[in-house]
């Protein structure tokens, strides 16, 4: 069973698999910490984690990095405007970010780099392109990337058969003194409201331009050329096409192999902003009386190719299908005798030599191209049929269903202990004594008769256990 996604730079589905025949290298753009994240982030935050999951829990080693942006305009304005250190303050919203993605049981990656940790990686990449002559230092002092000098800019979005234009004779000579508009910052030299927050360089003093530090982050810790680079579809032009163009006209090689973009979120139709009041956070949520597993639900539900729109009045259903699993999941455990494994143990295993019994089209789905919905709606029809015959579950059904489960990293509520009613004991009661009668035909009636008040039967060592169906 081979994974699959939709790569953005060939427009079509390519394997997921490691160049190197060992570690899948994937790089995630991570959040800008100068507020709390949105759930338009973590969407995008979201199916990352599941791409990851997919990948482990089909036998691909991944090493996930995704960056921290704790130093760029909006940092900096924000933590100025607000009088306080960016450090302090960076430091502080990155802590709320990894609350937020514990709650919503994102797999922590391996490598989380800040750029203000790597200003000297970031440096070394522009001397290196300034010395290629790809890069130049204009009037004011700035270092910008001569798009000219990279023909092949543009493939990844298609950019340049829209709107880019390098032929810019009359915009040239801007306020930096760029030779084109379509070049864009490498270096940005100090301004008055930058504060202290500015590093020496061999170009004057100033800070790196955004797009630099996912070049320098993820070929520090991936390597030149990776396998899979990811990030919200809003970043495939410009930050990845300027990431592509730096980073490849340094090494000479294919920077990322893969392109997997995650489509944007909608709240109630509507693009999400500030002004709409439709822009909720996590904590938005939960105040409303929501929690965490819901909104993961909500957030991977929808194809991540497609628009998502998020209602709130929706939370409700995906709370009842969470515990409607929940309960799935107790039964199938408890008919099979399964013991449910921690997600490190289930990654070592494959699900070829584990079984997926009935869960295996939902498997399936996942990998071809992270078809979420078709895998719920798998998940779904095969606890019909568990509901109406929990005697049908095999080993494989419950290694499927846990399987499948782990993937999408679901949350699933305790389910609370139930009391047996007296009548269902005593049906249970009487069967056990018809069994030891030999009696099979009123055993399965009784069967019959405890299956319709809700429970299952089954037998164990010297008796018979109930379980609420
Ligand atoms: P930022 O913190 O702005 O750097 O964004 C972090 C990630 O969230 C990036 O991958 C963005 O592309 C992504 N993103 C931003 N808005 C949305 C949205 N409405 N839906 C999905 N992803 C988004
Ligand atoms: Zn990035």
């Amino acid at each position: 069973m081979k994974f699959e996604i939709y790569d953005t730079l060939s427009r079509q589905n390519q394997p997921v698999e490691a160049a190197n025949g060992k570690t899948l290298g994937f790089y995630c753009c991570g959040p800008t910490v100068y507020a709390a994240a949105h759930i338009g982030n973590f969407r995008t935050f979201v199916v990352q984690d599941v791409f990851r999951r997919v990948a482990e829990l089909s036998g691909v080693k991944v090493k996930h990095v995704r960056n921290i942006t704790n130093v760029d305009d909006k940092t900096i304005r924000v933590s100025m405007e607000q009088g306080r250190k960016l450090e302090d303050f960076t430091k502080e919203w990155t802590g709320k970010f990894h609350e937020d993605c514990a709650a919503l049981n994102l797999l922590s990656p391996m490598v989380e780099p800040g750029a203000v940790e790597h200003i000297q990686e970031q440096i070394d990449l522009i001397a290196s392109l300034v010395d290629k002559g790809v890069a130049y230092q204009a009037k004011d002092g700035s270092v910008f990337f001569r798009i000219e000098a990279f023909p092949e800019y543009g493939r990844l979005s298609g950019v340049k058969d829209r709107e880019l234009t390098t032929d810019t004779s009359a915009q040239a000579d801007d306020e930096y003194g760029r030779d084109s508009m379509a070049d864009f910052a490498l270096w940005k030299t100090a301004k008055p409201e930058d504060g202290d927050n500015v590093w020496d360089s061999p170009w004057g003093k100033g800070r790196p331009g955004w797009h630099l530090e996912c070049s320098a982050m993820s070929m520090k810790y991936l390597g030149p050329s990776f396998d899979v680079h990811s990030g919200g579809i809003d970043l495939a032009f410009p930050h990845h096409e300027n990431e592509i163009a730096q980073s490849e006209a340094c090494t000479g090689q294919t920077f990322s192999r893969l392109w997997f973009h995650v489509v944007h979120l909608m709240v109630d139709g509507k693009k999400m902003s500030k002004s709409l009041g439709n822009m909720y956070t996590l904590a938005d949520l939960e105040a409303k009386g929501f929690q965490a597993p819901e909104v993961r639900y909500g957030l991977i539900a929808g194809h991540y190719r497609k628009h998502l729109n998020f209602t709130v009045d929706a939370l409700a259903a995906h709370r009842s299908n969470l515990e409607r699993l929940a309960r799935l999941s107790d039964l199938v455990n408890e008919q099979s005798g399964h013991k449910p494994r921690k997600y490190q143990e289930l990654c070592k295993v494959s699900p070829e030599a584990d079984g997926l019994g009935r869960f295996a089209p939902a498997f399936a789905s996942l990998l071809d191209n992270l078809n979420v919905p078709k895998a719920l709606g798998e998940v779904f029809r095969v606890a019909g049929q568990i509901e109406k015959d929990p005697a049908s579950v095999s080993r494989e059904d419950a290694r499927g269903l846990e399987r499948v489960v782990q993937a999408l990293g679901l949350i699933l509520p305790e389910t609370e202990a139930v009391e047996v009613p007296e009548e269902v004991v005593a049906l249970a009661e009487e069967r056990l004594k018809a069994k030891a009668d030999k009696n099979w035909a009123a055993s399965d009636r009784l069967r019959d008769e405890i299956s319709a008040k809700g429970w299952a039967v089954k037998d164990v060592a010297g008796g018979y256990e109930l379980v609420k169906v």
